[in-house]
């Protein structure tokens, strides 16, 4: 509907505007909240008024008549409102039980022509909610891995742990498709992060055609790209030279000039960080660190990924204490015990020896080493 004094409909409009009118009456006047069942809340506010929403997990590309399909529901059962999570799962809200769990029962029944769920119940409390990732190949322009693809494949392995709660505590997984990070990778409970392990190519024929050349040479934040002259169809032309030592591959020349192509079958894959998260509950918030520095890429259904993936998630389950995130544990029993116990390797990839300032190489300032 326009909203008074709104000129154009371009931008959001003001949050509260979309707020269901229990949330509107209440406030900041909630008192406390809990989880009833896997995927459904029960929040009190001080006056006795009770919001009970129901989550389910979403895609986070979705079809019209999926879309569709999730506003009818909101219509039939919840006034019309609905909301998205930043986890891309979809919140219904109601005021009673009772209409709780017949949202419950309808979002469960709803099944696509193969019998797999299509609104999945769940991805709340001690287990593994909807994964953040970013775009992948289909949208952006350096990508070292898919985004939608291995999100597919890693939820279907740990689906079980979306619609229960059985783990000591919530495990976060998201991805993102480069160092870029779109995604929330650098604080998760596991991160998994395209990476480049080869520098860009130089296209001569196109790089003083495409490009300007300073600002390819002003992109690179290791000084590895310069200018340079070469020959090129018998002439002297203006180009880009990559000093090779230097560069870690992160992609960020590649993005101001469309002649640096970084994107290769075989240097490109996907690192495994583990051990962040944001919430300063129990402990600090904490940044992720690299347990796996590559895993080839392995299109449909990344086999080797979801594996290792699913191999860390139990192995945490089996030996953490209640409450305790995947990063406090490692860092309780010591991160050498971390790799005994998940048996991944320990090799050089692993360690952050950042020293120098200056950058002087990328080899002292990066993670990610190949
Ligand atoms: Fe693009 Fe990198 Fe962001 Fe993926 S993480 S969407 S490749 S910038
Ligand atoms: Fe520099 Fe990154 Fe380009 Fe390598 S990939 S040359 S480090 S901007």
């Amino acid at each position: 509907k326009p909203m008074e004094g709104r000129i154009t409909d371009i931008g959001p409009h003001k949050y509260d505007d979309y707020f269901p009118p229990v949330i509107k009456k209440n406030f900041g006047k909630w008192l406390y909240h809990e989880i009833l069942e896997p995927g459904v809340l029960m929040h009190v506010a001080e006056g006795g008024d009770k919001c009970y929403t129901v989550r389910v997990g979403g895609t986070r590309t979705m079809s019209i008549t999926h879309i569709r399909e999730l506003c009818d529901i909101a219509d039939k059962y919840c006034g019309g409102y609905l909301r998205w999570t930043t986890r891309n799962n979809i919140e219904f809200m109601v005021e009673d039980e009772a209409a709780m769990k017949a949202l419950r029962d309808d979002l469960n029944s709803r099944k696509f022509n193969g019998g797999s769920f299509k609104f999945p119940v769940g991805g709340t409390g001690a287990g593994i909610s909807n994964m953040v990732h970013t775009q992948g190949w289909v949208h952006c322009h350096t990508p070292a891995t898919d985004a939608s693809g291995p999100v597919k494949a890693v939820m279907d392995t740990v689906f079980e742990d979306f619609k229960s709660m059985r783990l000591p505590a919530p495990v976060r997984i998201a991805l993102a498709c480069c160092i870029n990070m779109c995604g929330a990778v650098h604080c998760s409970d596991i991160g998994l992060v395209g990476i480049h392990r080869k520098p860009p190519m130089v296209d001569h024929e196109w790089a003083d055609q495409l490009c300007e050349i300073p600002l390819a040479v002003a992109a690179c934040p290791t000084a590895a790209v310069r200018p340079t002259k070469v020959e090129h169809d018998g002439k002297k032309v203006n180009s880009i030279a990559i000093k090779e030592d230097r560069c870690m591959y992160c992609g960020n020349c590649y993005t101001m000039c469309p002649a640096l192509p970084i994107s290769d079958g075989e240097g490109d894959g996907i690192a495994i960080m583990v051990g962040g998260k944001v919430s300063n509950r129990i402990t600090m918030p904490k940044f992720s660190k690299v347990v796996v520095g590559y895993i080839p890429n392995e299109p449909p259904r990344w086999p080797t990924l979801t594996k290792t993936v699913k191999h860390i998630v139990e192995v945490y389950a089996a030996n953490a204490n209640k409450y305790e995130r995947l990063g406090a544990w490692a860092e309780r029993i010591g991160w050498e015990t971390f790799f005994k116990l998940t048996g991944l390797e320990f090799t050089h990839h692993l360690i952050d020896d950042f020293r120098d300032p200056a950058y002087y190489t990328w080899r002292q300032s990066t993670q990610f080493k190949f």
